[in-house]
């Protein structure tokens, strides 16, 4: 009983919180790479959005207008 636990070499080191989910990541910036994903892709797709509302696409001419559209629902 009068033994003692022997004391850890290393001291914890406090885990990295990401900064978009605020959870421990262990990875070396310290961001799961989904989130750093989701992060670029939000920037990203709000710079196309802005670009696409500045020169909006023109209709395809060429497209076919005819044909069964089996998602149209007759009646009710
Ligand atoms: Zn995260």
């Amino acid at each position: 009983m009068s033994e003692k636990k022997p004391e850890p070499l290393q001291r914890p080191v406090a885990q990295k919180k990401c900064p978009v989910c605020g959870h421990s990541s262990y990875s070396i910036d310290g961001i799961h790479p989904q989130c750093h994903r989701a992060q670029a892709d939000k920037t990203r797709l709000a710079k196309h959005a802005a670009e696409v509302r500045a020169n909006p696409p023109e209709p395809d001419a060429s497209a076919k207008k005819t044909g069964f559209n089996g998602a149209i629902r007759f009646g009710t």
